[in-house]
């Protein structure tokens, strides 16, 4: 008979049956959005006023302290944009102030960036990923739909001012759009403690001949880096998916995502709570697990904890993406990409 592995006993840790075990939460508090990225929300947010309402403060708090209660050591608050809620601080603050979490990190838009930075810092916000699809304002209104390219570029200058020693900046170059900008952004960073990461455009349930259209392979940047003299580093334990490069020229770093490459999966550490308390285990491809009935009072935590555990273990080994499973998921604001 076949032994279950000790490690996997009990709800301590989040282990799952692949032996992988996960120490990254990335929690989205709200679906809504003020930009109209042609990736992600090309007709803007549409409200869905018949369904329930995102997580309150109290509710992001609990699951926070579930997760913080099985070995989650770091929390990514996304959504939609997360920013824009009007208790973001306060959900900041309380996340930051749990026993064991060591990272709070924040995936924005940077609409809010120069404005609101400062007191980001201050309620604990401890790393920043910001969108920049392109340098030039024109084509980043064209993306994204808004008019704010030097906004967000001086929310990031005001980022550093405040006491955030490297940023990360995220971009979804696509083919014959903003990819001809590739050489832009390295020089971009060549300065800059910035860790520029190019994220390979994924297909999502409502598109479909725009991901033919603009999709362009992660390896073909990978070679271009190799090529000109960057080195990939070693991955750390709470690291995000991508992988990195270093070239001695170069002040900033460049991060790659490509989810459609063969083993992606296999170093996965991120779990995913919706904004509306669902627990998704891939970012593609399943339902997710509904924890809002237990989110209601701290005296349910076993509970949870017990739930998210034994769902845990119904993690797959992979995504199906290759065979063009993009899952349910309509756009990857509804579940904080
Ligand atoms: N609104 C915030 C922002 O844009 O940074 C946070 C949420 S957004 C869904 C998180 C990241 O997902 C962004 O960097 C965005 O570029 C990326 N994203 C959205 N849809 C995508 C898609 N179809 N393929 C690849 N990346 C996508
Ligand atoms: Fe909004 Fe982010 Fe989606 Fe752009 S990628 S539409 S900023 S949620």
């Amino acid at each position: 008979m076949q032994s279950i592995p000790i490690k996997n006993v009990g709800v301590s840790r989040l282990v799952d049956a692949f032996q992988r075990t996960y120490y990254y939460l990335r929690l989205s508090i709200t679906d809504q959005c003020n930009f109209r990225c042609n990736y992600c929300l090309p007709n803007g947010y549409q409200p869905e006023t018949d369904k329930p309402s995102f997580l309150t403060l109290s509710e992001i708090t609990r699951v926070a302290q579930a997760f913080a209660n099985m070995g989650t050591k770091k929390i990514r608050l996304t959504g939609g944009e997360p920013t824009l809620r009007k208790d973001f601080t306060a959900i900041a603050e309380n996340i930051a102030q749990i026993k064991g979490i060591k990272q709070v990190a924040l995936t924005t838009n940077g609409y809010r960036m120069l404005k609101d930075v400062e007191t980001w810092k201050h309620a604990g916000i401890t790393s920043i990923n910001v969108s920049v699809d392109s340098l030039n304002p024109k084509m980043f209104h064209q993306i994204t739909g808004i008019n704010k390219f030097e906004e967000v570029i001086r929310g990031i200058e005001r980022a550093f001012e405040v006491g955030y020693e490297k940023i990360k900046v995220n971009s979804v170059l696509m083919k014959n759009l903003n990819d001809i900008e590739f050489n832009q952004f390295l020089d971009w960073v060549k300065h800059r403690p910035i860790q520029m990461r190019f994220i390979e455009l994924m297909q999502t349930g409502e598109m479909n001949n725009f991901f033919h259209r603009y999709h362009l392979s992660g390896q073909v940047l990978a070679d271009k880096l190799i090529s000109q003299g960057w080195h990939q580093q070693q991955k750390m334990l709470t690291d995000g998916p991508a992988k990195v490069f270093k070239h001695s020229d170069y002040k900033g770093e460049i991060g790659l995502i490509m989810p459609y490459e063969k083993n992606f999966c296999a170093s996965c550490n991120r779990l995913r709570v919706s904004s509306k308390g669902k627990l998704h285990l891939c970012l593609f491809g399943e339902e997710g697990i509904e924890l809002r009935d237990l989110l209601q009072s701290d005296e349910h935590q076993t509970l949870l904890q017990a739930r998210i555990f034994a769902a845990l273990q119904g993690k797959r080994e992979h995504h199906y993406l290759h065979q063009g499973d993009s899952g349910i998921r309509n756009h990857l604001a509804s579940i904080g990409g």
